[in-house]
């Protein structure tokens, strides 16, 4: 049967900026989509295609800290970078994926990476936060640097496109990232007229985000920048590109669990966000200049 449409949510109005390095329209859970209706997905900031101009000041975001889930960033166009207060660093390029689990508590920076700040050029990204299970939210802080040559690449038949699975599993393919719960994160590139077809659970919360392009999404039309929430209900969904196009296919098990999220915190009770902001405070995140 096929997937039911609940919605399609266009790109809010105004981008809100994170530092000033990140120009976002906040999908989840901005635009109405609770963090419990889309979970294990707690947060989904599209940084639309935006050249912030050639510049010797590196625009990012200063030293804060996360706690209790994971942040993922996709970088689509422009380079950025990162560290953090475990001493890691690293560089996200175009088709790189880096998979934070910021589990008991990390500091960290991000910023455009520095050559790119000083050419220019367009910058486009998405930032996901994915929940982690309750039992799994002290996990040590760790990452996962999925390059674009580790992302396993599915093509579609008919040379209609590609799908790149960073989660989960896509037509027996297995993702590059290793996940606390069932979820898939699929990079759908389709060409003009290219068609694919997907089978989720009905248990799992699915939806799409139309990064480039439109396509027609089981007889509707998602324009560019759209954003399509699926019913719990049918498995089928038929995705029919009217133009080039990129697409982020999230799905996922919910985790059935309380939420308790206080900015940068995200925890299962209101006690263990008091917790986690005096461990913050009390610079048990560890430091970072
Ligand atoms: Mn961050």
């Amino acid at each position: 049967m096929k997937k039911q449409i609940e919605k399609i949510v266009k790109k809010p109005a105004k981008p809100g900026m994170v530092g000033d390095g990140f120009r976002v329209y906040n999908y989840i859970p901005g635009t109405g989509i609770a963090q419990q209706r889309i979970s294990p997905f707690l947060m989904l900031d599209f940084n639309a295609a935006y050249d912030f101009g050639a510049s010797d000041h590196i625009r990012g975001v200063d030293v804060h800290p996360h706690k209790g889930f994971e942040t993922v960033t996709i970088s689509y166009k422009g380079s950025l970078a990162h560290h953090d207060s475990a001493g890691n660093s690293g560089v996200i390029n175009p088709g790189d994926v880096q998979w934070m689990t910021a589990g008991s508590g990390i500091l960290h920076k991000e910023y455009h990476e520095e050559s790119f700040a000083k050419k220019g050029g367009l910058f486009e990204m998405v930032q996901l936060w994915v929940n982690l299970p309750k039992k799994d939210k002290l996990t040590k802080p760790h990452y996962q640097a999925l390059t674009k040559d580790n992302i396993t690449s599915v093509s579609l038949p008919g040379n209609a496109g590609v799908v790149n699975v960073i989660a989960g599993e896509f037509d027996g393919t297995k993702g590059a990232a290793a996940t606390y719960s069932p979820l898939n994160v699929w990079d759908v590139k389709l060409r003009k007229g290219g068609e694919v077809k997907f089978d989720l659970p009905v248990t799992c919360n699915t939806a799409l985000l139309m990064i480039n392009g439109s396509a027609v999404v089981n007889d509707e039309e998602a324009s560019e920048h759209s954003f399509v929430l699926f019913e719990n209900e049918g498995e089928q969904i038929t995705i029919k590109a009217t133009e080039d196009a990129v697409i982020l296919v999230l799905s996922g098990q919910p985790l059935n669990e309380p939420i308790a999220s206080y900015g940068p915190f995200v925890m299962n009770t209101q006690q263990e966000i008091m917790e986690s902001i005096n461990e913050y405070q009390a610079g048990k995140f560890g430091v970072l200049a």
